[in-house]
């Protein structure tokens, strides 16, 4: 924690997002010296972040003129919220009373006070609700493409998008990578995707785009195996036969804590009032995509995160609510920033670092140490790997060297993901003398990790 914190019995300003529009209204809040805290939101209505994180290059935010990875880009914008002040609670917010002032926002284990609110909690995936979905999902189905296109089970076989916009098209493209060849499946006649984008999936020869059709219900054994799709043109029902499934079929907003305490469209987005930032409640504010259906991009986000933090600014000094912070310097301290690991090797490995990368490391640890040791394996365009590893860091800290890491990039060493049966990214595996004591697929509460770790420890 910096040593400018100061602890505020009623916050200034929560902030509720940590995509592009929360942590862009957290630097200027931090900037005005209002201490913002931002709970970053965990597992509720999408990943620390935000939407960026599961994307690959983003080509369209402005100061990259060669594109910068999606969760890289929020790994640096969180970083500057971060070095200006920002307090982070990593835990989702399950409840929000505005019917009293101070507001009060309760996350997973906390209750917080608040006198504005700036509401950035995005939209989240859809999913189709087929029966046999819960039963194959993460067996076959995902909702992220680009966090599990590289799972060793997808490679080399026919898999599926269902959709017809951007998000669609993109992820059938990028598919391509990995699949052998990748089935669009499309609803209507016509892609409600950008026409660069549609032209560009219209022409890989690696995807067959399937008009008018309609997904009815998935079947495998141990993994999916077929989908039953209805031909909407005929009525006539056909079976694809492919191994993976991804979902492109749009989002919802994440408004479920306001129903009945602010106003809402009839899709759910939050209402403000035009071109600005005010909701229907004086000192809540909304910015990004749960207020705007439109326009939903990661710049227009951070434009409306920072209307919102200025607003909420204004707001606050004329009611006299800003508790003020103090700097002891003017300028803080530098940014902190992610140390790029170089894979081991017979040369630097090093049996008692706590966190090293690659098979080399994997194989010497597995074999030769007593420690109890964590395997993640990750794939280069995870986001969610972004938000676990240095969960898991700060886990082996605090072990005091008593556990070891390894990471294991599922793309460079696939053999090895294959072996251990890894379904997707982030996967993490607890070993303690050869033997599986756990394991986890996505991202846990960080305490998950430490109790089983504990258990081995002690
Ligand atoms: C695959 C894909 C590719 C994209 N590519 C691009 C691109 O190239 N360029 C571009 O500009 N845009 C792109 N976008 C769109 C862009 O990602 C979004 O417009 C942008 O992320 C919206 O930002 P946001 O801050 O409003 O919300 P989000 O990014 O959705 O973030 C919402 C945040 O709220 C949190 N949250 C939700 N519920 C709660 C809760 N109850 N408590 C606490 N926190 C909560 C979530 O965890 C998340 O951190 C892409 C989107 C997708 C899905």
């Amino acid at each position: 924690m910096k040593d400018d914190y100061q602890e505020l019995k009623t916050e200034n300003l929560v902030i509720l997002g940590s995509g592009p529009a929360g942590y862009t209204a957290a630097i200027y809040a931090a900037r005005a010296n209002l201490q913002p805290l931002l709970i970053t939101g965990f597992k509720e209505g999408g990943i620390p972040g935000g939407q960026l994180m599961t994307t690959t290059f983003v080509e369209n935010f402005p100061g990259f003129p060669n594109g910068v990875q999606g969760p890289a880009l929020m790994d640096l914008i969180k970083a500057q919220a971060v070095r200006w002040g920002t307090k982070l609670i990593e835990e989702d917010a399950i409840s929000v009373d505005l019917s009293q002032r101070p507001f009060t926002i309760n996350t997973t284990s906390l209750t917080i006070k608040s006198n504005s609110l700036i509401i950035s909690t995005g939209a989240r995936a859809n999913r189709v609700g087929i029966k046999n979905e819960k039963l194959f999902w993460s067996k076959g189905i995902s909702a992220c493409a680009i966090c599990d296109g590289a799972t060793p089970q997808f490679r080399n076989e026919e898999l599926a998008v269902v959709g017809g916009g951007d998000s669609a098209c993109e992820e059938a493209e990028y598919l391509t990578k990995y699949g052998s060849h990748v089935h669009l499946l499309v609803r209507s006649n016509k892609l409600k995707a950008s026409a660069a984008m549609a032209d560009r999936v219209k022409a890989n020869s690696n995807v067959t785009i399937h008009w008018d059709t309609e997904l009815l219900d998935v079947s495998g054994n141990e993994w999916l195996e077929k989908l039953k799709v209805k031909r909407k043109k005929t009525s006539h029902e056909d079976e694809i036969l492919v191994k993976g499934l991804f979902y492109a079929i749009g989002h919802t907003p994440n408004t479920y804590l306001f129903s009945n305490q602010l106003s809402t469209d009839s899709k759910g987005y939050l209402l403000t009032k035009p071109g600005r930032p005010e909701t229907s409640l004086e000192g809540v504010y909304a910015a990004g995509d749960v207020a705007d259906s439109e326009w939903r991009q990661g710049i227009t986000a951070a434009g409306s995160g920072c209307k919102a933090a200025l607003a909420a600014e204004r707001w606050l000094a004329k009611n006299k609510l800003a508790t003020l912070i103090k700097r002891k310097e003017l300028e803080p301290s530098q940014a902190e920033t992610t140390e790029i690991l170089e894979i081991s090797n017979e040369d630097n490995f090093n049996p008692n670092k706590t966190w090293q990368k690659g098979s080399y490391a994997l194989r010497k640890l597995y074999h030769e140490t007593e420690k109890p040791l964590f395997v993640i394996y990750t794939s280069n365009n995870c986001g969610p790997c972004h938000i676990l590893k240095p969960q898991l860091q700060r886990v082996l800290k605090e072990s005091n060297g008593e556990a070891i890491g390894v990471e294991i990039d599922i793309e460079k060493d696939e053999d090895i993901a294959k072996q251990a049966e890894v379904r997707g990214t982030p996967t993490v595996h607890l070993f303690k003398n050869k033997e599986l004591k756990r394991q986890w697929k996505g991202v846990k509460a960080r305490s998950e990790y430490k109790t089983a770790l504990d258990k081995l420890i002690n």
